[in-house]
């Protein structure tokens, strides 16, 4: 039985949701949060009786990486390779955004501006989507843009076990590109990209070339352009990404927990090369490695 699961039918284990709404009230009834005395002080106790082994669950991975490097669209494919959800804080925050809640207004300006939403929010926003997994029976996750703070990944650390984190690489003069490339559609929330990258062989380093991602012929005429998306926004959450993202890798990698993945270029040389680097190339894949 999956950690998950076992949480959900013992009425007296809490479910890694109920352990983050937990975490939320601790958050805001403490004026400082230090998760390493206040979870050891105040968790619940069934929190200890959780099972840190992961054999017999499905998977809990965490992808991390820059702006722009492709998370959304390796987390994805991996999702439905392995038929776990894949959650993505910045989708969150966006439905957040579109249902124009009391969040929504306050939401906008801060992503616009390419700054980080508060650790409180996306950890309510984030226990609120497992929470509703968790009815539906879902069990493990792959997490996209969380935790992106030391704090959230500590919080993270408090609550489930993760087995393993995904740092996911790309060339500098790509990010950028990726980032001014990307289209969604307004309807399905399908990911393509109209850049084509191709950066010339230099310092001994190979020639790197990403194709453009073309939506389907459905998607292309409801193509929008994220807000954040413009060369400003882009240079800021990269810079965003390097003071307050940066320190998490160095969180997993002492915990003996970071994959480091240098993509070699487009979805067809990384999608096979990340398969075999996570031992899943017998998988039964029936994504096209083409796009
Ligand atoms: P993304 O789609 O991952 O690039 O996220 C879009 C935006 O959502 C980010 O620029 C942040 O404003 C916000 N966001 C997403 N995830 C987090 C997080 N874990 N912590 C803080 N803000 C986040």
């Amino acid at each position: 039985m999956t950690v998950l699961s076992r949480c959900s039918t013992a009425a007296a284990n809490p479910t890694v949701a109920a352990t983050f709404s937990y975490l939320i009230r601790a958050l805001s009834s403490s004026s400082k949060f230090d998760s390493e005395t206040d979870l050891n002080r105040n968790k619940p106790a069934t929190l200890a009786t959780l099972n840190r082994e992961p054999e017999g669950r499905n998977v809990q991975w965490v992808f991390l990486g820059c702006p722009g490097v492709g998370k959304g669209t390796y987390a994805s494919r991996l999702s439905n390779l392995l038929v776990v959800p894949h959650i993505s804080t910045g989708d969150l925050v966006r439905d957040e955004l579109a249902s124009s809640g009391p969040l929504s207004s306050q939401l906008k300006e801060i992503v616009n501006q390419g700054k980080l939403v508060s650790d409180e929010i996306i950890i309510d926003l984030l226990s609120k989507r497992l929470e509703m997994g968790e009815a539906k029976g879902e069990t493990g996750f792959i997490l996209d843009g969380f935790p992106r703070t030391v704090r959230q990944a500590e919080i993270l650390e408090g609550v489930t076990d993760i087995d393993l984190v995904i740092n996911l690489k790309l060339r500098e003069e790509a990010l950028l590109a990726k980032c001014l490339g990307r289209r969604i559609c307004s309807e399905c929330g399908g990911n393509y990209n109209v850049a084509s990258i191709d950066i010339k062989a230099e310092n001994g380093r190979p020639r790197m070339y990403m194709a453009p991602l073309p939506p389907p012929p459905q998607c292309a005429s409801k193509l929008i352009t994220r807000p954040d998306d413009t060369e400003e926004v882009v240079k800021q959450r990269l810079r965003i990404y390097q003071a307050m993202t940066r320190p998490v890798e160095d969180f997993y990698l002492i915990r003996g927990k970071l994959l480091e993945f240098d993509l070699p270029g487009g979805i067809p040389e990384s999608w096979p090369k990340l398969l075999r680097a996570l031992n899943l190339e017998d998988h039964d894949d029936k994504q096209s490695a083409a796009a």
